[in-house]
């Protein structure tokens, strides 16, 4: 169904996607990547037990955030 078994939110809820963007500190790409795989996944998810899934809110709520969780939290610090 794709709620939060901790707190009963949509997932990926805000606890999740804190767990999720330090997973994958430093590999932005796969991440977004592996949400665009969550994404899919739920959208079929839903629409096989009957519901009509939005495509604009699992957008925001599997992709719209991940950019920005997967930039670092200090851009000032020199990579090395
Ligand atoms: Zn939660």
């Amino acid at each position: 169904m794709w709620f939060c078994a901790a707190c009963a939110h949509p997932w990926p809820c805000g606890v999740a996607r804190l767990h999720l963007a330090a997973e994958y500190v430093g590999k932005g790409r796969t991440f977004a990547v592996e949400m665009a795989e969550l994404l899919w996944e739920a959208t079929a998810d839903l629409e096989r037990i009957g519901g009509n899934p939005d495509g604009f809110e699992l957008y925001g709520r599997f992709l719209g955030w991940v950019r920005r969780a997967s930039r670092p939290a200090r851009p000032d610090t020199p990579a090395d």
